[in-house]
């Protein structure tokens, strides 16, 4: 990669910055001072020194953000605000995604990484990944609706969705879990629709093996641990 690109990474400041850095001389790869951003440095393979301090150098962030209602799950929005707008400059460094989308009043679970393998190992239907979400409904569930939705139910464009799970907590039969393997287009919602039901409040609370972490707040977000990471390779 180049070596403006890597330090503007590293979070050495903006291209005006780095520019100068590389002209007083701050890096040095393999004993060879870089004065032009355009020289290639591998940060895997050379020795890479920045003010003479080793440069620690990684490539991908993994973020789990406690969505919000009201934020968008793009990159870029011009009307409303998005999942990218609630990081700090620190990680929109790395110029992370979200992996797969939530509705705008949708809330909970999103993974933000730019590990493009990852996301679209998380997200591709062939992956068969789980996405569990607690649904509030406007109907309590009958015992033929929840045969249904895990059996398969015809959306409104005839598309059949793939078995489901549905769990309940206590008593209640207007909260629940469902859990899918799919991502259609507000396919919860949608489901619900199709037994004559309304969502009125949904929150993802699992995406595969990761598990929201309640201690975060909507709109909160932090790295996944070493350990989530290992889990969800
Ligand atoms: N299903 C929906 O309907 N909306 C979401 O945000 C996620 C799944």
């Amino acid at each position: 990669m180049r070596a403006d690109k890597l330090l503007s990474h590293l979070g050495y400041g903006s291209r005006k910055d780095v520019k100068r850095l590389l002209k007083e001389g701050a890096l040095v790869a393999n004993g060879l001072t870089v004065k032009d951003g355009k020289v290639k440095v591998d940060p895997d393979k050379d020795e890479l020194m920045l003010y003479g301090e080793p440069v620690e150098y990684r490539e991908f962030i993994y973020i789990m953000l406690h969505k919000p209602a009201g934020t968008v799950s793009a990159t870029e929005d011009t009307r409303d605000q998005t999942v990218i707008d609630l990081l700090g400059p620190d990680e929109v460094l790395f110029e992370p995604f979200p992996v797969g989308r939530l509705d705008k009043d949708t809330t909970g679970l999103l993974l933000l990484t730019n590990d493009g393998k990852l996301g679209h190992r998380l997200t591709s239907p062939k992956h068969k990944v789980d996405k569990e979400y607690r649904v509030h409904s406007k109907l309590p569930l009958t015992e033929n609706d929840v045969e249904v939705l895990e059996s398969g139910v015809k959306l409104d464009d005839g598309y059949e969705t793939k078995p489901a799970k549905v769990r309940f907590e206590g008593e209640k039969r207007d909260v629940f879990w469902l859990t899918i393997q799919e991502g259609k287009f507000h396919q919860v919602k949608r489901m619900l629709e199709a037994v004559d039901n309304k969502v009125t409040a949904l929150k993802r609370e699992r995406h595969g093996s990761l598990l929201l972490d309640e201690t975060l707040k909507p709109g909160q977000y932090r790295e996944l641990t070493e350990e989530e990471l290992q889990l969800l390779m």
